[in-house]
């Protein structure tokens, strides 16, 4: 066997003797290199490696264990034997504890002793090289996982933590080893997530596998989602001698389901849409198709005979049916382009008293005068700038609803008063009324209030209002009771400009 010894001795009378009991020495060849000062072994130890160091702690130029902690910083790796008096026993001992692997004491030495002492120091600190060195590779998976890990005794306190945990809580490892892991910052932000910890931890210590899904608060405030388990870690009797708490991030995969489902409520919307849109389109062209097809036919066949009212009476029928069809076909387009946010929003200057005067009149001749319609203005400076196209389309529908679903020779009024920079419409009837549990939702497209009956409709027409009020910035409200009748109240700005947002709120 070949060793390299780096003898680190100021007494000359020591290091002849140390030499010559080497030289005695059968099993062992050796070379070494004798220095007296610990800067001289420093320079040595940094040039090339030895197998080990044989050291006197009291040196000219160092004494005590600093020589020792030392000469480690510079060899690590390298096996050092402490050489000490007689009386230095504790020293020696506080030396093997620093990282020495022996000690010899002087005076006692024998080439049997120190050839001994040498080979199983060298022995040990390959030993505790591999040691190291496996450590090191573990602590690299450890820490270089994406998981945040800890590892906790059996009452939760933490032994080890890895780095993707520090990085996350924004923590050194020496702020929380040795501590509760709910003492943690992660933990901090409820005291439900604190107490379920404290139940797994429990659970994990009777040598139960815990895992479930729960949020973390991280060190800049995100909240995420992670996969969380506590594994017990036991002995061969079955008892538990560590657990190993895992968190592993799952926001991104919890984002992604909720997308998906969003994303299929999307379409499962779309498609009952689809079936309503079919189901009322088809409804809604039957009849007035109908009408047209039986009045064409009666004219055909038995117009010669008849008197010119009469035949006048099947004119008219058809003339309202094409006109329902192409109303229908407007309010379709609109709710098309409302879906598609397309509508355009095209305010000019307009006369506010003339123009609800003007709608009253057509709705009273399309009403045949079954109810009496009529207009209130109540006042103020009516010059307005609006969209006059839904303008129309706002009170036109509001009106035929008041028509529609209110008795025959009950009647129907339009308020309009203008205040300051606001024009008030009030579109009231003596009709069925809406049902509290319908109000919330007769905004939305298709929907019709519980109580309609057989009166016809296709639940387009409040889905437009709503819209054609938002563009303009305004609100509207509705006061109704079943039976009594109701009120559409819609406030709008006075002057729209067209810059407006599409998108600003009701
Ligand atoms: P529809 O074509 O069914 O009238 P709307 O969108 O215009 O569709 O109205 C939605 C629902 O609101 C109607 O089906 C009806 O239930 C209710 N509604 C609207 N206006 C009135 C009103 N003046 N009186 C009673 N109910 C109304």
């Amino acid at each position: 066997m070949w060793i390299k010894i780096l003898l680190v001795e100021d007494n000359p009378a020591d290091a002849d003797l140390l030499a010559e009991l080497l030289e005695l020495s059968v099993e062992v060849q050796w070379e070494l290199v004798l220095v007296e000062f610990l800067h001289e072994a420093i320079a040595h130890l940094s040039k090339q490696p030895f197998d080990v160091v044989l050291l006197d702690l009291s040196l000219p130029d160092s004494s005590g264990l600093e020589t020792l902690t030392r000469l480690q910083q510079v060899a690590p790796d390298t096996a050092m034997v402490v050489m000490t008096g007689l009386d230095d026993e504790a020293i020696a001992l506080e030396s093997v504890r620093l990282g020495a692997q022996d000690y010899i004491v002087k005076g006692q030495i024998t080439t049997e002793l120190l050839v001994k002492a040498i080979r199983y120091a060298i022995e040990r600190s390959q030993t505790s090289q591999m040691l190291r060195e496996s450590e090191r590779r573990f602590r690299a998976i450890f820490d270089s996982s994406f998981q945040l890990t800890n590892l906790l005794t059996p009452a939760g306190i933490v032994l080890e933590i890895n780095q993707t945990a520090l990085d996350f809580s924004g923590l050194r490892s020496g702020n929380i080893i040795g501590k509760p892991i709910w003492e943690m910052p992660v933990w901090t932000h409820s005291p439900n997530v604190k107490k379920q910890l404290k139940e797994f931890i429990a659970k994990a210590c009777r040598g139960e596998l815990v895992r479930s899904e729960i949020d973390l608060l991280g060190k800049s405030g995100q909240i995420i989602t992670v996969d969380f388990s506590v594994k017990p870690v036991k002995n061969d009797t079955g008892e538990v001698l560590l657990l190993i708490a895992e968190a592993r991030d799952i926001s991104d995969r919890k984002r992604a389901e909720a997308e998906v489902l969003k994303t299929l409520a999307r379409e499962k919307e779309l498609s009952e849409l689809r079936a309503k849109f079919v189901t009322m389109v088809s409804h809604e062209f039957r009849t007035p198709l109908t009408t047209i097809q039986f009045s064409a036919g009666l004219l055909q066949d038995y117009s010669a005979n008849w008197s010119e009212e009469k035949k006048c009476t099947h004119f008219v029928r058809i003339q309202q049916a094409i006109k329902r069809m192409t109303e229908l076909l407007e309010d379709i387009l609109v709710i098309g382009k409302i879906e598609a946010n397309t509508l355009k929003f095209k305010p000019v200057p307009l006369n506010l008293e003339k123009f609800c005067r003007q709608l009253v009149e057509d709705q009273q001749l399309n009403d045949s005068n079954r109810h009496a319609i009529s207009f209130i203005f109540e006042g103020g400076n009516c010059e307005a700038q609006m969209d006059e196209k839904l303008l129309r389309q706002m009170l036109g529908n509001l009106l035929s609803n008041a028509i529609k679903y209110s008795p025959e020779g009950t009647p129907v009024y339009l308020y309009l008063s203008c205040q300051k920079s606001v024009a008030i419409f009030q579109i009231k009837d003596s009709g069925i009324g809406i049902p509290p549990v319908d109000r919330e939702r007769i905004w939305e497209t298709f929907y019709r209030a519980t109580n309609v009956g057989t009166i016809s409709g296709t639940g387009l027409g409040l889905a437009i209002v709503k819209r054609a009020v938002e563009l303009h910035g305004g609100t509207i409200a509705i006061g109704s009771q079943e039976g009594v009748g109701t009120t559409f109240t819609a406030m709008l700005p006075l002057i729209c400009n067209s810059i407006q947002s599409q998108d600003e709120p009701l």
